[in-house]
């Protein structure tokens, strides 16, 4: 592989000799050649010049996992992002992911909050070089400072551990987005991981809990992330939500028949939605024979041993999983025998999804340090310039291009916010009583004839579903309760 550095400066440096040669060479006059200033890229301008906004990175499990310092400039065999790389990229913001490995059961919480803060710990070790961001504005004024942006989201719902409490705790402490699931089906939403699996208690999309985590995330101002999850999961997650959704790393299933990516019609969908795709750069998402190849049962059950095996003799002596850095070496090396697909493969599914869904609606979520590989030409965060280079060769506009890079997030991002304000107003004046208000009540023990006096004063503004009301009954909630929230005022 070509040292990262002079691949990218000797692709600007020819592209800009390329534009610098005159049109016609033969025509040239035989008077001294005028004093010419090498011609700016375009590509390059449009890029240096854009707000460029990455959905997903798994970066924390190296920060935390392996002690990894952002200001270390590290091979791009080793990981796809460093502060080098992401100057070098003109990346602007990076959604860092907070992933929960499912084996981390009972303890899923405290993981999340581990790798939480060490993307804190990145941000306060390199301050005039990054900055945590919290909403747009943040994201805009990180920018203007010249500065790197660190929003977060989690991937996979399984971290809040069935509980509304927990989600609220994540948005204090700065998670903006969540992925409903991840790989995994968890005990309130179905996953397109393991959709197949007959083994798997699954719910037929979302149970009504997992339709209080969507309301409640709309409320708070969490972006609903559609990535991972299985189709029923995500239409009815469209139906739910009352802001924009985003997937934050999915690619395109008609080009690449793989179930974590998106159908033509679940694009639409997101059209009506007002949501964005951000494209996954995952060699198996976005090219049709690296997935084949990789998909191979033999060669998959061979690596699947290699892995077992290496977490079998690398035991950690407190009990805790092995993580997946650890065993990431094993994986990289098993990718590396298929060859890598060529970048058009990644731009056709930035293509195709600008033409289905609308030039509105797509994004980038590279999955950086979270896969074992990408297309040709991107070897890292560094590597960024290849894709605006790529879109404008396509044809795409200046505008186009902005928008895909960056603006089409910022638009959703923006929208949520709104949206969640509007939701905490409304929420105000009509004072009726939430599902969770009353579970809340109940699980603290509030006297039955207080309950009942608040019913009836504030009605409720859902409806008593079976499953509800054996969430109620669980939770030891009186006869008397269920009655008069069956009989209660709804608004
Ligand atoms: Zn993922």
């Amino acid at each position: 592989m070509k040292p990262k550095y002079c691949s990218l400066v000797c692709f600007f440096l020819l592209s800009s000799l390329a534009l610098a040669q005159p049109q016609h060479p033969h025509k040239k006059s035989a008077k001294s050649a005028p004093v010419t200033r090498p011609k700016a890229d375009p590509a390059l301008a449009i890029h240096q010049s854009a707000l460029i906004i990455d959905t997903h990175a798994d970066t924390p499990q190296r920060f935390l996992d392996e002690n990894f310092d952002l200001g270390q400039n590290t091979p791009v065999s080793d990981g796809h992002i460093d502060l080098d790389k992401i100057k070098q990229g003109n990346l602007g913001a990076e959604f860092f992911s907070i992933w929960v490995e499912p084996e981390f059961k009972g303890h899923y919480s405290k993981r999340a909050m581990d790798l939480i803060d060490s993307v804190y710990q990145q941000a306060a070790r390199h301050p005039d070089k990054m900055t945590m961001a919290f909403s747009a504005d943040d994201i805009v004024r990180a920018h203007d400072q010249r500065k790197f942006a660190a929003l977060m989201g989690i991937e996979g719902g399984h971290a809040i551990e069935n509980d509304l409490r927990l989600l609220r705790d994540f948005y204090r402490v700065g998670v903006r987005y969540m992925t409903l699931t991840w790989s995994n089906t968890n005990e309130w939403a179905d996953s397109s991981g393991d959709i197949q699996d007959p083994n798997v208690k699954h719910h037929n999309g979302m149970t009504d809990f997992g339709k209080d985590v969507v309301r409640e995330m709309n409320r708070l101002g969490m972006i609903v992330d559609i990535s991972h999850v299985s189709d029923a999961t995500f239409y009815q997650a469209l139906l739910i939500s009352q802001a924009p959704v985003i997937a934050s790393h999915s690619s395109s299933r008609e080009l690449t028949n793989q179930p974590r990516n998106m159908t033509d019609d679940m694009l639409r969908a997101m059209t009506n939605n007002g949501g964005v795709v951000m494209v996954n750069f995952y060699s198996a998402f976005i090219d049709e024979n690296y997935r084949k190849a990789s998909s191979d049962p033999e060669k998959v059950k061979q690596r699947d041993a290699e892995v077992e095996a290496y977490k079998k003799a690398h035991p950690h002596p407190d009990g805790s999983p092995v993580t997946y850095d650890e065993y990431a070496p094993i994986e990289k090396k098993w990718a590396a025998q298929f060859p890598r697909p060529p970048l058009k493969s990644l731009i056709d599914h930035i293509d195709h999804i600008a033409k289905v869904a609308g030039i509105e609606h797509v994004g980038l979520g590279s999955d950086f340090d979270g896969v074992t590989s990408l297309p040709e030409g991107i070897d890292s965060a560094a590597d960024l310039p290849r894709i605006t280079q790529a879109l404008l060769q396509r044809g795409y506009t200046r505008e186009q291009i902005l928008k895909i890079l960056g603006g089409n997030f910022m638009r959703v991002m923006r929208e949520v916010e709104a949206t969640a304000k509007r939701l905490q107003a409304e929420r105000k004046e009509s004072a009726a009583l939430s599902f969770e208000d009353i579970e809340l009540m109940v699980g603290n023990r509030v006297s039955t004839s207080q309950l009942l006096d608040r019913i009836t004063l504030h009605g409720v503004n859902f409806d008593l579903t079976a499953e509800r009301r054996t969430r109620l009954k669980a939770q030891k909630a009186d006869d008397a309760v269920l009655e008069a929230i069956g009989k209660a005022r709804r608004k």
